[in-house]
C-alpha cells in the first residue's frame, strides 16, 4: 500500500513515528493521483504532504511558494534528509540558476521551489514542460484569491503554468481558507474540483480535564469509576509505574493491562490483540503505546503523569473517541513532572537546538496545565487555531477561580531567598510550616524568620502554590542536578511588593502537624 510505504519513509527519512491528523488522508490521497486542496493549521506538517509523495513516488515535483527565506530553508532541511531539493529564484545569483537548470534536465532534482514572480517568466514554464513534471505543489495557495488576506497577482499565473505543464496533479496548502476562499481556489488552480481535506485540531467530543495531583490513586480511581466497562488507556510516565497501577488496577476489579517497550514482543502483541478485540479492557501504558492503533470506542484517555508535551498530549488523548462519541480525558500533574521532564530532556542525548525545542514544548505543556481560561482554546491556540472559549473544558466549567495570592507568594520567596536559594519544594514546604527535619536543622533553617510563617496551610497547599509560581515564571530551577529552586526577576519583583501574582484558589485541606501525605 503506497500509504504504508510513506508512513515507513516518514520515520526512516524524518524520524516520526505516525502521521499528524489530517497528513494520512491528504498524503494518500496525492499517493493516488488526485487533485487536493488541503486545509489545515499552521504547524500541522502540511510541507509533508508533497515532501513524502514526492520521496516515495519520485519524478519531480514544482512547489510554489511566496516566501523565499522558507524556500532556503526547505531546500536545507530536504538536503539534511538526502532529499535532492533545489530553488529558482531572483535571490539566487544567474550561476546557480543556470546550475540548477541543468540538474533538473538531468532528472536529478525531485523537490524543485520556486517562486511564482520566477514562474511568470515562459522560459521556465517551457523547460519545466519538457521535464516530465509529476505534480505540482502551491503552498500558501489563498494568496490565488481576492477573497484571501493576501491576493497575490502572480498567483493567476499558475493555472496556465498547470496546463502548459500538460494537467498535471496539483496539490494546493493554505492553513486559512474560509469557505468563500476555499471555493476559490478550487475554482483557480484546478481543471476539475479538487478533493478538499480540512483539518482542524478541534476535537469537540473529548471533554478535557487536569487536575493537580493530590492523592493521585483515588483521582485515577474516582476517574475510572466514572467509566466502568469502557475501553481506556492510561499513560504512566515509567515502565514501572504502568505495571504498579495495571496491578493495583487489576486487584480493584478492572480488567488492566501494561503495556511498555520493555515487554517482550509477543507479550506486547498478544496484550494489544487484546484490547483490540476485547470491550472493557484499559491499558496502563508507556508512550510505547498506541502508534498505530485504531481503536474507535476508546472512551477515555487518562495520563497519571504530565506528558511532555502539547503534541504527545493531543496525539495521545486524540486515541479516544475516534468514533466521534464523547470521551473523557484527565490528565495528572504535579510539580515533581516538572522537574522529571526537564530531566528527561537534559538527560537525552540530542543536540541543543533539539534541546531547546523540547523544554519549550515542555513549558507550553506546563502552561496548558496550569492555564486559567478554556483549556480547548489554549490548546488549539498552540496549534495556531483561534477560537472561542468551548463552555465545555474543565475551567470554562468553573474550574479555575483566580485570587491575588501576593503574600503567599512572598512567604514562598522569601524561603527560597533566605535558604540560600538552591533547595527544592519539599525543603521549603518544611520551613513554610514550621516543620523542624533533620535538614532543616543541620541548615539552621528554624531560625530563619520565615520558619513557620505558613502553618495555617496543609503541605499540599504550598506544593500548589509553588508549583503556580514556577509555572507562571517566579521561580526557575537553580541548577540542573538539584531541582532546587531560585527567584527569577519577576519572582523578585513580586517579592518586593512591585508586583502582584493572582493564583489559582486553593482548597484549603486540614492542617496536620504530622509529615504531610503529599510527600
Ligand atoms: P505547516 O506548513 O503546516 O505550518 P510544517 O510543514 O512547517 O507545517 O511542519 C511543521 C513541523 O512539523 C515541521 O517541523 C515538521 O517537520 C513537523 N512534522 C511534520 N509532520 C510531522 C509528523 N508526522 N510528526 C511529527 N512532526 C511532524
Ligand atoms: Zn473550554
Amino acid at each position: 500500500m503506497p500509504l504504508a510505504r510513506a508512513r515507513a519513509a516518514l520515520k526512516q527519512v524524518f524520524g516520526y513515528d505516525d502521521f499528524r491528523p489530517g497528513q494520512d488522508e491528504v498524503i494518500g490521497a496525492v499517493l493516488a493521483g488526485e487533485d487536493v486542496l488541503a486545509v489545515m493549521p499552521t504547524g500541522s506538517g502540511k510541507s509533508m504532504c508533497y515532501q513524502l509523495p514526492a520521496i516515495v513516488d519520485g519524478g519531480l515535483t514544482v512547489v510554489v511558494s511566496p516566501l523565499i527565506a522558507l524556500m532556503r530553508d526547505q531546500v536545507q532541511q530536504m538536503a539534511h534528509v538526502g532529499v535532492a531539493a533545489a530553488t529558482l529564484n531572483s535571490g539566487n545569483g544567474d550561476e546557480a540558476n543556470r546550475e540548477t537548470l541543468k540538474r533538473i534536465r538531468a532528472g536529478e532534482v525531485s523537490l524543485l521551489f520556486v517562486s511564482p514572480e520566477r514562474l511568470a517568466g515562459d522560459g521556465l514554464v517551457s523547460l519545466l514542460a519538457s521535464s516530465a513534471v509529476k505534480r505540482l505543489a502551491i503552498d500558501e495557495a489563498h494568496c490565488v484569491s481576492q477573497w484571501g488576506h493576501d491576493f497575490r497577482p502572480e498567483y493567476r499565473q499558475l493555472a496556465r503554468l498547470r496546463s502548459a505543464l500538460g494537467n498535471v496533479q496539483v496539490v494546493a496548502l493554505t492553513a486559512t481558507a474560509d469557505a468563500a476562499t476555499r471555493s476559490d481556489i478550487a475554482d483557480q488552480l484546478f481543471a476539475s474540483p479538487p478533493r478538499i481535506v480540512v483539518h482542524s485540531f478541534d476535537r469537540p467530543n473529548l471533554h478535557l480535564r487536569f487536575e493537580a495531583k493530590d492523592k493521585p490513586r483515588s483521582q485515577i480511581a474516582d476517574f475510572l469509576d466514572r467509566h466502568r466497562g469502557s475501553n481506556g488507556i492510561i499513560y504512566a510516565g515509567s515502565r514501572d509505574k504502568t505495571e504498579k497501577l495495571a496491578d493495583w488496577l487489576t486487584g480493584r476489579g478492572v480488567r488492566a493491562l501494561a503495556y511498555h517497550a520493555g515487554l517482550d514482543p509477543a507479550t506486547r502483541a498478544a496484550r494489544q490483540d487484546v484490547f483490540l478485540q476485547e470491550d472493557g479492557i484499559v491499558i496502563v501504558a508507556t508512550i510505547a503505546f498506541g502508534m498505530g492503533i485504531n481503536k474507535p470506542d476508546v472512551r477515555f484517555v487518562c495520563h497519571a503523569d504530565l506528558p511532555s508535551g502539547v503534541e504527545a498530549y493531543y496525539q495521545e488523548i486524540g486515541r479516544a473517541g475516534r468514533d466521534g462519541l464523547p470521551a473523557e480525558t484527565l490528565t495528572l500533574y504535579g510539580i515533581e513532572d516538572f522537574a522529571f521532564r526537564r530531566r528527561q530532556i537534559d538527560d537525552k542525548a540530542i543536540g541543543e537546538a533539539q534541546r531547546k525545542l523540547e523544554h519549550r514544548r515542555l513549558s507550553a505543556m506546563i502552561d496548558l496545565a496550569e492555564a486559567v481560561t478554556c483549556r480547548r482554546q489554549a490548546l488549539l491556540a498552540y496549534f495556531g487555531e483561534t477560537s472561542g472559549p468551548c463552555g465545555a473544558c474543565d475551567l470554562c466549567q468553573g474550574g479555575a477561580e483566580l485570587v491575588d495570592a501576593s503574600v503567599d507568594a512572598q512567604k514562598v520567596l522569601s524561603a527560597v531567598v533566605r535558604s540560600g536559594q538552591r533547595y527544592g519544594a519539599g525543603h521549603l514546604v518544611d520551613i513554610l510550616r514550621g516543620e523542624a527535619s533533620e535538614t532543616v536543622r543541620r541548615q539552621g533553617h528554624d531560625k530563619l524568620k520565615t520558619f513557620g510563617v505558613g502553618a495555617a496551610r496543609g503541605a499540599h497547599e504550598w506544593r500548589t502554590v509553588i508549583r503556580q509560581l514556577f509555572a507562571a515564571g517566579a521561580l526557575a530551577e537553580a541548577s540542573q542536578e538539584h531541582g532546587g529552586f531560585c527567584l527569577t526577576e519577576s519572582g523578585e519583583a513580586i517579592l518586593f511588593g512591585r508586583e502582584t501574582i493572582a493564583l489559582r484558589k486553593i482548597k484549603a485541606e486540614p492542617v496536620r502537624r504530622s509529615r504531610s501525605a503529599a510527600r
